[in-house]
């Protein structure tokens, strides 16, 4: 049997991932595939270059992205009869919001074998800085830019129990953060940005603070946006704790009303107990 770490790469396609931003994150089988394949399918040969120049090789590249992939898939599947032909993308795992999937399904209805070289992935990246549930998750790509099907395609999901990952864009963000917070209601957020790269972070809040903290600063750089899933603790807003506050005071004294929707709601007891204070116009002492 021919092993992958072997010079000689058996014929084939090579799904092979790569950086999201620190070069350090090329695998050694990356990087070996990389080195021995006869051809190196990519999005942009000149980012495929700097990569290629990062471990000291030169092999030969042929594009593959969205404009020419239906022209350029017969000749790539004819090849990898032979040779061993590898797919990248400019960055993190082929296929992921990425180009690649119907290569792979054309290379196996050829009966050519398929191998992945797993590695970095913005989505599952973020999923580990987020600090939100990942025992259930659902990755949404990119969203539509128009605002009715961004809309439709928030209120497809919002009753789905799971973690949601999405790509976003800087200057999309806050809007995109608005449109969650009304379609989703105000879940707990986090917005994960440049991972792996010098300014790397996670700024984390509800959906609505969130959407204001970005409003007038859209941040530079490349984003992961991750959602917790419906009925994971929520921040109460204002109004809510009101409406909840004025339906308990018509049943309970004070002191019980405060502490029955603090318990609901999640929010401070004392600070319900000023405000149910204040709404019966006792104000608090
Ligand atoms: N295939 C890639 C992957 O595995 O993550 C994703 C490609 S998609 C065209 C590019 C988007 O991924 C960016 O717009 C951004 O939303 C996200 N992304 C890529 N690198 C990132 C990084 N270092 N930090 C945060 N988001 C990143």
């Amino acid at each position: 049997m021919t092993s992958v770490l072997t010079p000689h790469l058996a014929p084939g396609l090579y799904i092979v991932a790569t950086p999201i931003g620190n070069l350090g994150d090329l695998s050694p089988r990356a990087a070996h595939i990389l080195s021995h394949a006869a051809v190196i399918a990519v999005e942009d040969s000149r980012v495929t270059g700097k990569l290629l120049n990062h471990i000291g090789v030169k092999r030969p590249m042929t594009p593959y992205h969205d404009h020419n992939a239906e022209d350029v898939r017969p000749g790539l599947i004819a090849r990898m009869g032979m040779e061993a032909v590898a797919l990248v993308s400019d960055a993190g795992t082929p296929l992921i919001s990425d180009p690649g999937y119907k290569l792979v399904r054309d290379a196996r209805a050829a009966g050519h074998t398929v191998w992945t070289i797993p590695g970095p992935c913005a989505a599952v990246a973020a999923l580990t800085l987020a600090g939100l549930p990942t025992d259930r998750f659902m990755f949404l790509g990119f969203l539509p830019s128009k605002a009715q099907a961004r809309a439709a395609a928030i209120a497809e999901v919002a009753g789905i129990r799971a973690t949601l990952v999405l790509y976003e864009s800087g200057p999309r963000l806050a809007v995109t953060l608005g449109a969650l917070a009304e379609g989703l209601g105000d879940r707990e957020a986090a917005v994960t940005r440049e991972i792996t790269k010098h300014f790397e972070e996670a700024v984390t809040g509800t959906l609505s603070d969130l959407a204001a903290r970005y409003a007038d600063a859209p941040p530079k750089g490349e984003i992961v946006l991750v959602i917790a899933p419906p009925g994971a603790p929520q921040a109460a807003s204002a109004a809510d704790a009101d409406a909840a506050l004025a339906e308990a005071l018509t049943r309970l004294s004070t002191g019980q009303a405060a502490s029955e929707v603090a318990k609901a709601l999640g929010v401070d007891r004392k600070a319900l107990y000023a405000r149910a204070l204040e709404m019966k116009g006792v104000g608090s002492r």
